[in-house]
């Protein structure tokens, strides 16, 4: 017998009508709520405006809390055995060697471990799958708008086909740092944008050494080079300006290139992630650097604890989201701002700290306790 869950406002039962709940876009945070919605019996119904789920190298680090969190749908079994713990960060300065940090344990197990997002993803699709929903792919929203009980929301397969309208009891906008939802409903999306062009590259290499798992070298002129490893043979590089890929090629004799682009970062969150019956989740609720790798993090929590939120007829979870995405956005800039910082003196006492603290397992792990999510 299906979990039959009170949801707030809603009189109909959840199972008696498809659209009760409609989630936007298919990414990390879509997947989540959908999942934590499937397994408890509710119909549930997601879609992306992609043909199909994009593989193309984005998050690497996921942290110990989202592990905890999928694991009742059996996607941390699945998963764990082939991600690489994190155990071993290296940090550089100018070419010299700052610290080479032993990881600690964070509630006994590793903050973080390695492993691509797209093919986490994927996991997360199949599990949803074998609860009997898939994601509409190639349906984009067009429009939304409200009545105090419902959303009225537009759906359009293809070009010049019929659309489609639908309403709905909650609108789930998991539709990335561009949220189409967040743009229809006109929700303020306050912050700044960061002033550096990014970029991002994947090779694949034999010549990573085993025993590190990420490397972080910066520079006195403000920039850093974020490398890590998705999978074994596969090294992803992100730097705070143009050309990754030829960083890349020159620390590693063998690289093959497997793509590189080019990306702009704003830290930006939407003061409230609740307007009347939509929900903003994941990047459509809250934007940052990948310096700290929150992103994926942050979009997996916020789509299970708004779903079960939902399901316990919960709204105080609203107070919830904004608090975390608040928490998470000071943490990543406050780690950017040290990482980039061209002040002599910050360099000095950031590098001081991480050279005590490469000796000292108790001082490095505020930081790792932020990394894991455990929180
Ligand atoms: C280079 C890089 C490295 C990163 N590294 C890390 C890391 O190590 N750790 C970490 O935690 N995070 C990291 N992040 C951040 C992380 O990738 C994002 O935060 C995460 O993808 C957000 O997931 P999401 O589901 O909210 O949004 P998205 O992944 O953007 O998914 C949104 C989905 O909505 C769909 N959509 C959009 N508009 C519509 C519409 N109108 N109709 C239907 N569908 C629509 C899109 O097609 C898309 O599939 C990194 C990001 C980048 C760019």
């Amino acid at each position: 017998m299906p979990h039959q869950p009170k949801l707030h406002g809603a009189s109909i039962a959840l199972n008696s009508r498809r659209d009760r709940i409609l989630v936007i876009g298919g990414g990390a945070s879509g997947l989540a709520f959908a999942l934590t919605c499937a397994a408890a019996g509710v119909n549930v119904r997601i879609v992306d405006k992609r043909p199909h789920r994009s593989l193309i190298g984005k998050a690497t680090g996921v942290a110990q809390g989202v592990w905890r969190q999928l694991q009742r749908f059996g996607v941390t079994a699945s998963v764990i055995p082939d991600a690489i713990p994190m155990r071993n960060f290296v940090f550089y300065d100018d070419g010299s060697l700052i610290a080479n940090v032993s990881v600690p344990a964070v509630d006994g197990s590793q903050p973080a471990h390695l492993y691509p997002q797209g093919q986490l993803e994927q996991h997360l699709e199949h599990a949803l799958h074998t609860y009997g929903v898939s994601v509409e792919y190639g349906t984009t929203l067009v429009s939304v708008a409200q009545s105090g009980v419902a959303a009225h929301v537009t759906l359009m397969k293809s070009e010049g086909s019929v659309p489609e309208l639908c309403e709905i009891d909650w609108l789930i906008g998991a539709d990335g740092a561009h949220s189409d939802v967040r743009r229809y409903l006109n929700l303020p999306f306050v912050g700044r944008d960061y002033p550096e062009q990014w970029s991002v590259a994947e090779i694949e290499t034999s010549e990573w050494p085993p025993e590190v798992q990420a490397q972080l070298l910066l520079h006195r002129n403000g920039t850093g080079l974020f490398l890590s490893q998705p999978s074994r043979g596969v090294v992803q590089g992100i730097l705070n300006a143009q050309g990754a890929a030829a960083e890349l090629k020159k620390r590693f004799g063998d690289a093959e290139v497997k793509y590189e682009r080019n990306f702009r970062v704003s830290l930006r969150r939407v003061p409230r992630p609740r307007i009347g019956r939509a929900w903003l989740i994941g990047d459509a609720a809250h934007v940052q650097s990948p310096v700290g790798g929150q992103g994926l993090n942050l979009a997996i929590w916020d789509g299970i604890t708004l779903a079960e939120a939902l399901l316990d007829n919960d709204l105080t979870v609203e107070e919830r989201l904004a608090a975390r995405a608040r928490k998470v956005l000071f943490f990543t800039d406050f780690d950017y701002r040290m990482l980039a910082t061209r002040v002599w003196l910050l360099r000095r006492l950031r590098n001081s700290y991480w050279r005590f603290a490469a000796g000292n397992p108790i001082v490095a792990k505020w930081f790792f306790k932020i990394i894991s999510g455990v929180w």
